[in-house]
């Protein structure tokens, strides 16, 4: 037996580590993402645009700000081009409209921690023959 992380695990910590960021109070998503050799490409958070400074009461309201958050596999996709990244962890599964990008950018092995049932990524990951699996906390 060995203490050490297996590779899906390690991405995971660091998403785990970049969800700590998010400013949202509602659901805070983390990501990470990892190269070809396992080397890693970055890590991102929900959160709304880059240099956006919400004003007072916009957190009050979820349904009013939602669409103005950035998911964070988006965000991590925004760190790397199609095919230079193999691996993405995320603390929560993606959404559907996160599954087709995350699939647009050529990633083939997905591993979250928590689920998300409103989402259509395990139907798409088969499909299109995509490692979708949980890593539990
Ligand atoms: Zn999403």
């Amino acid at each position: 037996m060995s203490d050490r992380l297996s590779i899906p695990e390690y991405a995971m910590a660091l998403a785990r580590v970049a969800s700590l960021r998010s400013e949202d109070p509602y659901r805070k998503v983390g990501a990470a993402a990892l190269d070809h050799d396992n080397r890693v490409i970055g890590t991102a958070y929900n959160g709304l645009a880059p240099g956006f400074d919400a004003p007072l009461g916009f957190w009050d309201n979820r349904e009013k700000r939602q669409k103005f958050m950035l998911h964070a596999e988006i965000n991590l996709c925004s760190l790397f081009r199609r095919g230079e990244a193999k691996l993405v962890a995320t603390t929560t599964m993606p959404c559907t409209a996160c599954m087709q990008t995350l699939c647009a950018y050529g990633i083939k092995e997905i591993y979250y921690q928590d689920i998300y049932h409103a989402s259509d990524a395990p139907e798409i990951a088969a499909t299109y023959g995509i490692t979708l699996e949980q890593i539990k906390a």
